[in-house]
Order: structure tokens, then C-alpha cells, then sequence
């Protein structure tokens, strides 16, 4: 059987502290507890480097965005390397393959008319880069994660038709009783589509 293991990818805005590090320890020992079952395994680990808050990280330390990114994103591998994290793939998503990957499946998802163009306008927290409904704000202004002030902002973005998908990741669910793991949780993500996908 062949296993793929992944951690998040990391944002570039702050160095690597103890909550990645966290996360890239459980995803390396389940990797190595794979290779030692005889699984053939691999294990992806690296950065995101697109987003407004890396940006103005790197304007906060008078430095190009790349650079930065760059700076930052080592000191993440080093970190791993530094703690022998056995990672098959450590990827950037400013690496050349993955901008054609990228790219790649964009336009499969594009020709299928799963993805469009439209606009969107909502709360808006540039630190979490997260829209939040208004139900969610504390004191109609300020972001549930992270308490700071959100702004009203209106985008025109691609969206990707996840609605199409819901009777077809029920259906899947149905007939692949161990996709979701553990299957105690798995009541709660059928119900999580059952209620829309927006
Ligand atoms: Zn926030």
C-alpha cells in the first residue's frame, strides 16, 4: 500500500515556532511508523508564499517579497533538517514545477467549467486572510480568530464550483467507509457537506 503524508505548508510571514514544529513532528512520525510497516510512503512538507500578510511582513523589514520569502522559508527547512524530519519533498509555492502544477490543474478544473468568475464582498480579516460572515464577528466589527478590526471588502475572484460536489462526496463517503478517518468523525463531516458547500 502507498501513503501520502502531508503537513500544512507553512506560512512564510514569521519564522518557524513550536506550533509548526508540532504538527511536522506528528506528520514525521506517522511517516516513519509507515516506512517501518513497509508502506511505501511519501512525505510532503514546505511553504506557502502567496499572501497579503507576507507582503507586508516583508515592507514591515524593508525587504523585497521574495527575499523575504526566501529567508524565511530556510528557516524552516533548516529546522527540519536540523531535526532529521524525513520528508520526501520540501516545497515551495514559488518553486518553477509547482507554478506549472499549479497552473496545470487550473486549467483542467477551468475547462471543465468548474471554475468561474465573480465577485465577492465580506468581512474581511487581512491577518487570518479570511472572510468572515457577519454572524461571527465579535461586536460586528472585529475577527473571531485573532480579535483584530476586519474591513469591508469587495473582490472580483475565480471561485470553484465546490456546491456540484456535495452528492458526489456523499455518494464517496458511502462507498469508501474508511475515507474518513477516524470514522468516529465522520458523522460530522457528512453533516458539515449536507449543509452546503459554498
Ligand atoms: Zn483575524
Amino acid at each position: 500500500m502507498s501513503k501520502y503524508i502531508t503537513t500544512p505548508i507553512y506560512y512564510v510571514n514569521g519564522e518557524a515556532h513550536i506550533g509548526h514544529a508540532y504538527t511536522t513532528f506528528i506528520a514525521d512520525t506517522t511517516a516513519r511508523y509507515e516506512r517501518l510497516k513497509g508502506n511505501e510512503t511519501y512525505f510532503l512538507t514546505g511553504t506557502d508564499e502567496h499572501g497579503q500578510k507576507i507582503e507586508e511582513s516583508a515592507q514591515k523589514h524593508g525587504k523585497d517579497t521574495q527575499i523575504f520569502a526566501n529567508e524565511i522559508s530556510a528557516t524552516f527547512k533548516d529546522l527540519w533538517d536540523e531535526f532529521e524530519i524525513s520528508y520526501s519533498k520540501f516545497i515551495r509555492t514559488t518553486d518553477k514545477d509547482h507554478m506549472a502544477g499549479v497552473q496545470k490543474a487550473f486549467l483542467k478544473m477551468f475547462d471543465k467549467g468548474d471554475i468561474y468568475k465573480d465577485f465577492y464582498e465580506g468581512h474581511y480579516c487581512v491577518s487570518c486572510e479570511t472572510f468572515f460572515p457577519e454572524t461571527q464577528l465579535l461586536d460586528a466589527e472585529f475577527c473571531p480568530d485573532c480579535g483584530r478590526s476586519t474591513s469591508i471588502v469587495k473582490e472580483e475572484s475565480y471561485f470553484f464550483k465546490l456546491s456540484e460536489y456535495e452528492d458526489k462526496l456523499l455518494k464517496h463517503y458511502e462507498d469508501n467507509p474508511d475515507f474518513i478517518m477516524p470514522r468516529s468523525r465522520a458523522n460530522e463531516v457528512k453533516n458539515f457537506v449536507k449543509g452546503g458547500l459554498r
